[in-house]
């Protein structure tokens, strides 16, 4: 699922009415233009400074949730979210464009996990689907990871992740990987590797089950951001986590003003997984779970 992605631009009746307007319509293009050939930044300090109300938000939401950070943490965490708001000018990341929203909705969110991370000792994680770099960046600034794994099919969002890791400092924390999960897996040094695999609004329980545990060690988990009522969700997962090497599901409560309803799933694998899994996309979508 892609948040994000504008559901206008293939409209022909917009097109006309933008070819009706005339002078304005030519100015509007060209503007357009403009935004996209304007250079990425690629420096911090060359992107508009935040304001008051995204760091009060952000106070607010750490104090929630017992999150303490350095200020080298927070401005990490700052950089990435002052990079994301520039480049999404240009470029779809996040359909999140004020800074405020993005405080709440991004980087609080994101960092739910910290006390199951630490409460399990987890170090390092793939982030699978991690977009414009949630939950993986932040997670990594903060907890703080020995390293993190951020991986995305979508090319402009893994270079994006890239520019923002670099920027911060966090290059020799974060790698990337730009590709379909199901194809990391076959990857010399990931399979059965990782202690912990993190998803965010990427695919269903059993689908995120499918993808992540060929990755995981026996003995490592997979978390799910979701939201309400997930029991059909988690029930349907059962087939999955019995052909994968099994798992036991545990479901923590977010309790922070302003991500109502939302909760992280967390599935423990038990056992190896076979090596027929994951399954080919075109095979899963055939055969779903
Ligand atoms: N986790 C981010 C992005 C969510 S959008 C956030 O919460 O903001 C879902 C992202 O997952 C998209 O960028 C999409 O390209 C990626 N994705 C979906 N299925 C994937 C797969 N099988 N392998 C790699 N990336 C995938």
């Amino acid at each position: 699922m892609d948040r994000g992605r504008p559901t206008t631009t293939c409209d022909p009746s917009r097109r006309r009415e933008r070819r009706r307007a005339g002078p304005n319509g030519t100015q509007d293009r060209r503007r357009a233009l403009d935004r996209q050939r304007e250079p990425l930044p690629t420096r911090v300090d060359a992107t508009s400074p935040l304001p008051a109300a995204y760091h009060r938000v952000l106070s607010t939401g750490l104090q929630e949730i017992g999150v303490e950070l350095s200020s080298a943490q927070r401005s990490a965490i700052d950089g990435h979210v002052r990079l994301l708001l520039a480049w999404n000018r240009s470029i779809n990341l996040t359909a999140i464009r004020d800074p405020e929203a993005a405080a709440i909705g991004h980087v609080i969110d994101s960092l739910t996990v910290l006390p199951v991370m630490r409460e399990r000792g987890l170090r390092s994680f793939v982030d699978l689907g991690s977009g414009g770099g949630f939950p993986g960046l932040p997670v990594a600034a903060a907890l703080p990871a020995d390293g993190a794994l951020l991986v995305d099919s979508i090319a402009k969002k893994v270079r994006f992740v890239d520019a923002a890791a670099a920027a911060v400092g966090m290059a020799g924390t974060i790698a990337t990987f730009t590709g379909r999960a199901e194809h990391l897996a076959g990857v010399p040094g990931h399979r059965e590797r990782w202690p912990a695999v993190l998803a965010r609004a990427v695919a269903a329980l059993p689908e995120l089950v499918e993808l992540s545990f060929p990755l995981l060690v026996p003995g490592g988990v997979l978390i799910a951001w979701k939201r309400g009522d997930v029991s059909a969700e988690v029930t349907a997962t059962t087939r999955a986590t019995g052909a994968l090497g099994g798992g036991t599901v545990q479901t923590a409560d977010v309790s922070v003003t302003g991500l109502h309803g939302h909760r992280l799933v967390v599935i423990t694998k038990t056992g190896p997984t076979p090596d027929d899994f994951p399954r080919d996309p075109a095979v899963r979508r055939r055969t779903p779970w």
